[in-house]
């Protein structure tokens, strides 16, 4: 098979209401799309209910002193309004339209630099419970690797749940508006599944409705414990966790999530397919993965070519590297991201660029791990749109993934000025959530979803900011700090740096993270 085209043997329908590909968001007049159909009437077969999410309240107003706008930039005293979970209309230079004395209430005032929801395209939410403990060591991403199987395998729904949520709701503070949850933890220990074999992912689904962010569960098809060049190697240890045997048991297992013909799982989840990586499914258990996603018109997410090990087992197991694999079995094109893309060559690049495949770069995981250095102004030149996520949260900040992008490729280039602020931006927001399936997501417009984050620019790191430049004080000064209020789907979740859903987010956190470790919590 050689076909990138996003159909290949089975066209999906594509999705109503316009997906933008290549990263453009171009709602349709009724606002529709996959995920913008009606849901689910009831909860998903087999697990419990999820928690509803209430849709934002009618006619709500907001005028933020500056917001930036599709094809406008940086536009000043801009009313905002909402019906819902959707922005019905966004007037610039309000006041000066209309006089504050004829207005018939006043509208909530945004001050700072308002910008959509952010998408955080790639998540392990359980490796947060990482951070610190790996910062101690020496060593490499396999070295790290280790540390993350010690946890992986002493979570239970419970605890991934509790877990799921602090992180969850420090994505919300951050900003974060939908996180692509990239989810491979699927079994008890030794592999058994659980009564309900979707047990761990609607943990999942739950936490991210209680922090009230959108998900794309990315459930991971992961196989095998490694490619030597004599073929796929068994699963071991913590890894028996992850593997549903074959593809086909992973397919069977992933529609018992019940999702509608949509991929719908509940209000604020979609189902996503992933391949964990070449290393984790073998060449012959691709496709499966593949035709399920296209089946549902969901998205199909794949670690790629983080490390220079994995590429070398690759051409010795299949004589190509994993970027030429995953074109043969045509798992490549509009509809999937490569996670990483760290060592591709300008071939790979070429043809990741020319099937329109997104990439996920993961700027503080990956100099974190010491991965190496994406090509990434090669790949978006070559017409792969860009994306962001924080992967294994050794920090949670999106402005920080967004600029660190830029730093790796002034490092590698010793030049200034690859990416502008707005093209980051574009990655963290319109991208990122359409790499997710929610291409209705990511942009202050009539008929979008209704997000918002609004960036202080009065912070320590952002006052003094040039007229006409706050959008580039928020991306290369601004941190998760300064973020003082986020709207998700109409929704007030984050009110002068307050989370209003989960109202200790750092007890949460030590808490969860504590238990999980096996630790005497904190007094
Ligand atoms: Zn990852």
């Amino acid at each position: 098979m050689t076909s990138v085209s996003p159909g290949g043997t089975t066209p999906p329908e594509p999705p109503p209401g316009g997906v933008g590909l290549g990263g453009t968001n171009v709602p349709s007049p009724s606002g529709g799309s996959a995920s913008s159909r009606t849901p689910l009437a009831d909860p998903p077969a087999g697990g419990e209910s999820i928690a509803p999410d209430p849709p934002g309240p009618l006619g709500r107003r907001w005028l933020a002193d500056l917001a930036w706008l599709p094809g406008q930039g940086v536009v000043s005293d801009v009313l905002i309004e909402a019906d819902g979970d959707r922005f019905t209309s966004v007037t610039p230079d309000y006041s000066a339209i209309v006089p504050a004395s004829s207005a018939t209430s006043a509208p909530e005032r945004l001050h700072g630099l308002t910008l959509p929801g952010f998408a955080n395209a790639h998540s392990h939410a359980f490796h947060r419970a990482l951070r610190s403990t790996t910062q101690a060591d020496r060593g490499t991403f396999w070295t790290w690797r280790e540390h993350m199987y010690g946890v992986a395998a002493r979570l239970d729904p419970d605890s991934y749940h509790r877990l799921a949520r602090a992180t969850f709701a420090e994505m919300a503070l951050a900003g974060i508006s939908c996180v692509g949850e990239f989810h491979y933890l699927h079994h008890q220990p030794g592999g058994h599944p659980y009564d309900d074999p979707n047990a761990m992912g609607r943990a999942l689904v739950q936490a991210a409705a209680e922090a009230g962010l959108r998900m794309t569960l990315l459930d991971t098809c992961y196989l095998a414990g490694g490619l030597s060049p004599g073929g796929p190697l068994p699963l071991a240890g913590p890894q028996l966790r992850f593997g549903d045997g074959d593809a086909a048991h992973w397919a069977a297992r992933v529609t018992e999530l019940g999702c509608d013909v949509h991929g719908m799982i509940a209000p604020h989840a979609q189902a996503g397919a992933a391949i964990h990586s070449v290393r984790a499914v073998p060449r012959a258990q691709m496709h499966p993965v593949v035709a399920w996603a296209r089946r549902f018109g969901a998205p199909l997410h794949a670690h790629m070519s983080e490390q220079v090990a994995e590429n070398q087992a690759c051409q010795a197991a299949y004589g190509m590297s994993p970027t030429r694999l995953l074109y043969a079995e045509d798992v490549l094109g509009p509809r999937t991201t490569v996670v990483h893309a760290t060592h591709v060559d300008d071939g790979d690049t070429e043809l990741l660029g020319g099937g329109q495949t997104f990439a996920c770069l993961c700027p503080t995981t990956e100099r974190d791990l010491g991965d190496g250095l994406a090509p990434a102004q090669a790949l978006a030149a070559a017409g792969c749109p860009l994306t962001l996520g924080s992967d294994s949260h050794a920090v949670v900040d999106m402005l920080e993934e967004a600029r660190g992008v830029e730093y790796a490729e002034r490092l590698a280039r010793r030049a200034r000025g690859h990416f502008t602020a707005e093209a980051l931006l574009h990655a963290a927001t319109t991208a990122g959530h359409t790499s997710l399936g929610w291409p209705d997501a990511g942009e202050i417009a009539p008929g979008a979803r209704a997000d918002l984050v609004t960036v202080s620019l009065d912070s320590v790191r952002t006052a003094g900011a040039a007229d006409g430049l706050a959008l580039e004080a928020a991306v290369f000064a601004a941190s998760a700090a300064d973020i003082r209020h986020v709207v998700i789907n109409g929704r007030d979740v984050v009110r002068d740096g307050v989370h209003l859903l989960v109202p200790d987010v750092p007890g949460e956190l030590s808490r969860s993270i504590h238990a999980v470790l096996g630790r005497e919590p904190p007094l």
